[in-house]
């Protein structure tokens, strides 16, 4: 299995409640290692440009004033299989439907407020990383 990058969010229910901590604790006991990380606020086009492909969905006005109410930590998970084992960590969108002791499962408020954004493949985590991170922000 290769060593892969994926992009993660804590998004801003979770840093309203202080959870940054809690949350990275969880990916560092599955062997994700956090070699990159920021905190910082959206601004509106910003979040409308990072989910541009949920426009036409009913959910995106929705979902982008979520993600401008409040500051939320991006950052770069490295590791084996790195976007597939992070995808497990978080759980399902929806938190009533999370594996028990997944982020999602254990923190999230609602399919909205649902903690944290992962990366789905790693042709996205590579489009998602650099729409965030440059190369020298990130330190293996
Ligand atoms: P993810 O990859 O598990 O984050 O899920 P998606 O890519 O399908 O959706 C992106 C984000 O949009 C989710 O994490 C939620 O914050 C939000 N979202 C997805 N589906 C719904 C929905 O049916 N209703 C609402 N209100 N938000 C949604």
């Amino acid at each position: 299995m290769a060593i892969q990058r994926t992009l993660s969010i804590i998004k801003p229910d979770a840093t309203r409640r202080n959870l940054t901590g809690m949350i990275n604790d969880r990916f560092e006991k599955r062997g994700l290692r956090i070699v990159a990380q920021k905190r910082i606020r959206l601004t509106e086009a910003q979040a409308q440009r990072f989910y541009e492909v949920h426009a036409e969905r009913s959910f995106y006005r929705g979902l982008v004033a979520f993600m401008t109410s409040g500051p939320i930590v991006v950052q770069v998970l490295e590791g084996e299989n790195a976007v597939v084992l992070n995808r497990e960590v978080m759980g399902a969108t929806n938190p009533a439907d999370a594996a028990p002791g997944t982020i999602r499962k254990d923190f999230a408020e609602s399919t909205e407020a649902n903690s944290v954004h992962g990366s789905d493949s790693l042709e996205n985590a590579a489009q998602e990383i650099a729409f965030f991170f440059s190369t020298i922000e990130i330190c293996p």
